[in-house]
């Protein structure tokens, strides 16, 4: 069985469909939440993720601000402008689907679980250590696959924990160990903010037990033009180029 790992694709078509096309093989793609929010293509991409032809799903902070399930109270101006120009466009039937996501984690086989943020809290973002090790305490599988950082990182945990990597790279690959635990996130496919401007994902190969962290070159300026033309702030067009 071979994964496809796509989080915070944010709207960011040209980015989703290089990382479709440079995926190669797999057999289901899981979701990891925030489809929507700081790019311009919200519809176009829910149309690509509901065409996949197999795939997990959970909701992410964006997505739910998207569809009302949650305030705009906790986001800064820029995201707050996005998600309300985004809400304002969604079709109806999109944003009906969005907002039935369900929340994680969700556990997918006995190997792996996905969550947005952490397993503990859909909306808390795991940055450093103590946040990793609240996680290794509530996993229920070897391996978590997080995302809402959009910064790509790899924790191992086998009674001590250690960072692996960071992730960075045209290819990162990290081995599951039998015994070890891991809490791993591929990095954002729609807005990186590690400074590498190529979008983001994983290839998970359970029978090898293997997860690679992999990037790839999209058409930014088009991503970039689309959301100066659409009227969203230009900060959302700059920041793609720079990865942050
Ligand atoms: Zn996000």
């Amino acid at each position: 069985m071979k994964y496809l790992v796509l989080s915070d694709i944010h709207a960011n078509l040209e980015a989703l469909d290089a990382v479709l096309a440079a995926a190669g093989g797999y057999d289901h793609a899981l979701v990891l939440g925030d489809l929507v929010g700081y790019g311009a293509n919200p519809d176009e991409v829910i149309d690509r993720i509901r065409a996949l032809p197999s795939a997990t799903l959970i909701r992410g902070n964006h997505d739910k601000v998207a569809t009302g399930l949650d305030s705009v109270e906790g986001f800064n101006h820029l995201a707050r402008y996005a998600i309300q120009w985004t809400a304002a466009r969604l079709a109806p039937e999109n944003r009906d689907w969005l907002a039935a996501l369900p929340a994680g984690p969700t556990a997918i086989d006995q190997l792996v679980e996905i969550c947005h943020g952490s397993p503990f809290d859909e909306d808390v973002y795991i940055f450093d250590d103590l946040d990793g090790r609240r996680a290794f305490n509530v996993m229920t599988r070897p391996l978590c696959l997080f995302g809402h950082t959009h910064v790509p990182a790899a924790f191992r945990f086998d009674g001590e924990m250690t960072a692996i990597g960071p992730p960075r790279g045209d290819r990162f690959r990290v081995t599951l160990d039998e015994g070890a635990t891991y809490l791993v996130n591929c990095g954002a496919v729609g807005q990186p903010r590690d400074g590498d401007p190529r979008a983001a994902f994983g290839i998970l190969d359970v029978a090898a037990r293997s997860l690679t962290v992999m990037r790839v070159q999209y058409d930014l300026a088009a991503a970039q033009a689309k959301i100066i033309e659409a009227g969203l702030p230009d900060v959302l067009a700059q920041r793609l180029a720079i990865g942050r």
